[in-house]
């Protein structure tokens, strides 16, 4: 479904990615680790045009999106996002947060919109706080939100940058549980993470990025259990 071939990217003198491969086929749940500042989040920033590449190209099916003649906005609403933090428009309600998209770039009726997005937040126990700011909300519920915000469109890759690492840890747990239902689903997700146990559990593939390189990947039984490569058994003595 996403394959990116030889991404190169650099800001200024400093080369963030240095030929990085990626696959992602539909339904897959690909979990991207690697030690900060190695270029997870640059990365998935490139893969949904919010970042121009230097070199390589990005396929989205058989379309190569990395074509700078593509309608990057039209390319974008084929992505949804989360990031670590700060993923809701403060000066709208939850409600408005996720029918925004659907109603402004996919032109979806007010209405219908709202019916869809009441039954997402219904399913996450949150419609009882669609009326609400973000600001009431905890971060556990707030990410929540911003996830049922990225998917309301029915995206067909969801891009997750860290949505834990801001959280308390007794939030963390509930916010990973829909993440992981959504694997359940069906949805096909790249996600950038340091939840190592999460990333066993759920992962159909784990991907060690060190230094803007792809140093290991396989299925986490390999990568995170039995890692071939020294620098990734480093990293990963770090989470033990
Ligand atoms: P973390 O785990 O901390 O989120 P990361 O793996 O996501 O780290 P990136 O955020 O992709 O790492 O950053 C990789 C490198 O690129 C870092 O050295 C960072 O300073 C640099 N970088 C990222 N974005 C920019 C930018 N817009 N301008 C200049 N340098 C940047
Ligand atoms: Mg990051």
């Amino acid at each position: 479904l996403l394959r990116a071939e030889g991404i190169h990217k650099s800001f200024g003198e400093r080369a963030v990615l240095r030929g990085v491969d990626v696959d992602l086929a539909r339904h897959q749940v690909v979990a991207l680790i690697g030690a900060s500042g190695s270029g997870k989040s640059t990365l998935l920033r490139c893969l949904n045009l919010l970042e121009p590449i230097d070199d390589g190209q990005i396929f989205l099916d058989d379309e190569d999106i990395s074509d700078p003649r593509v309608d990057a906005n039209r390319v974008r609403a084929r992505f949804g996002a989360v990031f670590q933090s700060y993923n809701l428009f403060p000066h709208l309600s939850v409600l408005d947060n996720v029918t925004l998209a659907s109603r402004v770039v996919h032109r979806m009726p007010r209405r219908e919109a709202e019916a869809r997005a009441f039954d997402l937040l219904e399913r996450i126990g949150l419609a009882g706080l669609a009326r609400q700011h973000p600001d009431r909300l905890s971060g556990g519920q707030q990410q929540r939100a911003a996830i049922v915000r990225a998917i309301a469109t029915d995206p067909e890759v969801l891009l997750l940058d860290e949505i834990t690492s801001a959280l308390d840890p007794e939030l963390v747990g509930e916010v990973l549980e829909l993440v992981r239902r959504l694997a359940d689903d069906g949805a096909t997700i790249l996600m950038a993470t340091h939840e190592m146990a999460f990333a066993r559990d759920v992962a159909d593939r784990v991907v060690f990025l060190d230094a803007g390189t792809i140093v290991e990947q396989g299925p986490p039984a390999e990568v995170l259990v039995a890692p071939r490569e020294p620098r990734t058994r480093a990293f990963l003595a770090r989470f033990t």
